[in-house]
């Protein structure tokens, strides 16, 4: 590991302001968000505030957005650095646009489309020197449970109930729930949930597909699921140098490399709405949900600004990855020497300003 990996503070933190949608023009709102021209800063009412990097209503493109925060990453992949895209956000602030996790067919709209673009680009290149083995899971958090969102039964059983009019389960009956474990070596692995081996970039779309459409079908409510639930695509990625390498791979120096099997691990997160996040209703099942919702997106603030605290990280402090399901899936690929890049999508609509405020505070946090 270089100095520079493991010295440099693992959270970039981004913001993606999306323009006024059809539906919030119709309601006569007001765009109440200004980006201060030239500068990663966004301004709302009093408050102001600045980050890594600001994109769209006025800022920088969001085409560049993938260049500039994701786009690292990958390369990251390819020399054995995990790596975890967040996007964060109140419920239609842009999040699965931003990632891409409702893919639609043919388009290359959103971060994880382009990631896959990256990464079979750049293996097309380096396949005579190296072997690549691929791998995909799909899942989604809800409630504290994790659901595989690539078990056709689950599909199978989502659709179903959706024509009884009944509510959703979130398992498949006998089938045990998806597990998180840790190896002796820190590599978190989920048990019980299906990892697709894929060769080629169409394979790749296919699971995406496969899973949206699993998410939006586990539930009689596809809108208020897919807003309380995490949900994650991860796309592992392992090398073995072939013999006889030439001198160096696509500008790495081999000695970089280090060794000649290399396994790392892309983590794009579409979180859950944020505005559960303060939401207490008292009555019963919204309520548990609030609070496991509460509980993701509270240890994931808590675990980033431990990691951020450089003052605290020398001292050795604990970081809280074990108070969420989200938290424990991600411990070792936020942190170390991880690459992590948070997303905090809002919506300029006046309507919308205390929530937006709120995701700016959460995001400022992270920093
Ligand atoms: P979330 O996943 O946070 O609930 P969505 O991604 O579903 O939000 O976005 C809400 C709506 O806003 C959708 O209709 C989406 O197409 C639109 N939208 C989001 N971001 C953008 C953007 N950058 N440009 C244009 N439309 C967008
Ligand atoms: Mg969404």
């Amino acid at each position: 590991m270089t100095m520079e990996h493991s010295e440099v503070c693992c959270v970039n933190v981004a913001v993606h302001v999306r323009p006024l949608i059809g539906d919030e023009k119709l309601q006569g709102c007001k765009d109440c968000v200004t980006v201060v021209s030239g500068k990663p800063q966004v301004q709302i009412g009093s408050h102001s505030f600045t980050f890594d990097h600001v994109y769209g209503s006025s800022g920088t493109p969001s085409a560049a957005m993938f260049d500039e925060c994701v786009a690292p990453l990958v390369d990251g992949l390819f020399q054995g650095y995990n790596a975890t895209v967040l996007a964060y956000g109140q419920t239609g602030s842009g999040k699965t646009y931003t990632m891409g996790t409702a893919c639609k067919e043919g388009s290359l709209i959103g971060i994880i489309p382009q990631a896959m673009a990256a990464l079979f680009d750049k293996i097309e290149k380096l396949k005579n020197q190296v072997e690549f083995q691929l791998r995909v899971s799909f899942i989604e958090i809800l409630k504290e449970e994790v659901r595989d969102l690539l078990d056709p039964a689950a599909a199978a059983v989502g659709k179903v109930e959706n024509g009884n009019g009944h509510t959703g389960k979130l398992s498949v009956p006998g089938k045990p729930p998806v597990q998180i474990r840790e190896a002796s070596n820190g590599v978190i692995t989920l048990a019980g949930s299906t990892e697709v081996h894929v060769t080629t970039q169409k394979e790749m779309v296919a699971c995406l597909e496969q899973g949206s459409l699993s998410r939006a079908t586990g539930s009689t409510n596809m809108n208020s699921q897919s807003s309380r639930s995490h949900a994650i695509f991860t796309i592992t990625l392992e090398q073995m140098r072939k013999a006889d390498p030439i001198m160096a791979l696509d500008g790495i120096p081999i000695e970089e490399m280090g060794e000649d099997y290399l396994c790392a691990k892309l983590h794009l997160v579409d979180l859950a709405g944020s505005e559960r996040a303060k939401r207490t209703g008292s009555d019963g099942l919204r309520f548990k949900e609030g609070v496991h919702i509460n509980r993701g997106l509270l240890a994931l603030g808590n675990v980033i600004s431990a990691l951020g605290d450089e003052k605290k990280r020398k001292e050795g402090a604990h970081v809280p990855y074990r108070d969420s399901k989200l938290t424990r899936l991600l411990q070792d690929s936020l942190g170390g020497n991880s690459k992590t890049v948070m997303i905090a999508c809002i919506s300029p609509a006046d309507i919308n300003a205390e929530e937006t405020l709120n995701t700016l505070k959460y995001a400022n946090r992270a920093r």
